[in-house]
């Protein structure tokens, strides 16, 4: 019971934080993009492969999340983009604090886009809001088909679900047919993604997607 208590209390204090982040980020016409996943899904290289097709349209940020090291956000500065790095430590998600934080340090200026790419984990990053207006969640081809049935929260609040490393079902023993079935008994509604960031397969519609979402959403 106590346990349960100190969830709670933990999560509310989460959420008055995320609504404070919510309310800056429309003031300042900010659309905020939660990226989730297991750790090595992807998200990265989604992101490498997805920011460069809206850098013309608006100004991009990157908060990276990980547990030690900047390597994420390197990866960013490469492609061009800005990026600040939050270590948790031993600390597994993202809260909404860590991000008022971020931004006392890292500020908005003339974003438009705000991207956060969550710490990788399919369970406790899916817990905790953090002001954003939209979460994606990559899930890999080579992660097991049962994920969505085993860890059904992220894709249940998952507005768009990439389904990367298409190019490896071949060696994997699942089907695309079983993976999007298995997403689609938890998920009915949000878009499924087949993509490969290593061939490119399946990345313009997926970038086209995303554009129109973020632009209809400024
Ligand atoms: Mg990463």
């Amino acid at each position: 019971m106590e346990r349960v208590a100190v969830e709670t209390r933990v999560l509310s204090k989460n959420e008055e934080c995320a609504q404070a982040n919510r309310q800056l980020f429309k003031e300042r016409g900010v659309v905020a993009v939660n990226f989730m996943s297991a750790p090595g899904a992807g998200k990265t290289s989604v992101l490498e492969k997805t920011l460069p097709a809206l850098k013309d349209d608006c100004e991009i940020a990157v908060i990276e999340g990980d547990l030690y090291t900047t390597l994420d956000a390197d990866r960013m500065h490469s492609a061009g983009i800005p990026a600040y790095q939050i270590t948790t430590g031993t600390c597994c998600h993202l809260d909404a604090r860590m991000i008022t934080r971020a931004l006392d340090e890292f500020p908005l200026g003339d974003t438009r886009l705000l991207v956060i790419e969550n710490v990788g984990n399919m369970v406790c990053p899916a817990e905790f809001d953090l002001g954003e207006d939209f979460r994606v969640m990559v899930y890999s081809a080579v992660e097991g088909a049962e994920k969505p049935q085993k860890y059904p929260l992220m894709f249940q609040t998952a507005g768009a679900i990439l389904l990367n490393k298409i190019d490896l079902i071949p060696y994997a023993g699942v089907s695309l047919e079983e993976l999007t079935a298995n997403v689609r008994k938890v998920n009915p509604k949000a878009p499924v993604f087949p993509i490969s960031c290593r061939t490119g397969e399946g990345i313009p519609p997926w970038t086209n997607w995303f554009r129109e979402l973020v632009l209809g959403l400024q």
